[in-house]
């Protein structure tokens, strides 16, 4: 062994209680310093209990709520971008996905569970479907108009209506951009795992 190595070795301290680790003590190397195995034991338990809190009594309404102001705020984002712009930029609609999630973390008061997941994605494909809706709408209607025409479409229609004006405009960069939003509604609310 070489000076340099033996030097570090021996220099190695907790990073927690400060103890000197002998050479050959058991000991918890990690990104975030070492650890002696009593600390670290410590820490981990701490980390596994507020791990466990974060999933325990979700208020699923206000949750839900949470989920529903947020998909409100992307839905109107993208809508709103496409009415001023005259384009429908679908990336912007991966903003739903975000402010879902989010926004089911927010009022739940920082929980996180599998639950909360799946609620985040129902809600924000929903939103996604429904913002795809509000654009093509908004073109349709345009287009309308255009050919002197113009007509209006309702903002809630029934299941025909809103699956065919739906249907559309649909392309394979909606796929991708479905399956983003999924991912970031899925993601946020993701329980923290514990490091192995
Ligand atoms: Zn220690």
């Amino acid at each position: 062994m070489d000076v340099m190595t033996e030097k570090t070795l021996q220099e190695t301290t907790c990073s927690e209680c400060g103890t000197r680790l002998a050479e050959g003590q058991d000991r918890e190397v990690t990104a975030d310093g070492s650890f002696c195995r009593s600390c670290f034991e410590r820490l981990r338990e701490q980390l596994r209990q507020a791990i466990e809190t974060q999933q325990r009594d979700v208020p699923w309404m206000r949750a839900a709520l949470g989920g529903l102001a947020g998909a409100a705020l992307g839905v109107l984002a993208w809508w709103g971008f496409t009415v001023v712009t005259e384009i429908a930029f679908g990336l912007i609609a991966v903003g739903i996905g975000i402010a879902v999630g989010k926004g089911v973390v927010l009022a739940s008061g920082e929980k996180r569970s599998h639950g909360l997941q799946a609620m985040s994605v129902a809600i924000s494909v929903a939103a996604f479907a429904y913002a795809s809706y509000l654009v093509n709408r908004t073109f349709l209607q345009r287009a309308f108009a255009a050919q002197g025409s113009p007509g209006t479409l309702p903002f809630f229609p029934n299941p025909e209506l809103f699956l065919s004006v739906v249907k559309l405009n649909l392309g394979i960069m909606d796929a991708v951009f479905l399956a983003i939003v999924v991912y970031e509604a899925w993601k946020i609310p993701a329980p923290v795992r514990l490091p192995a």
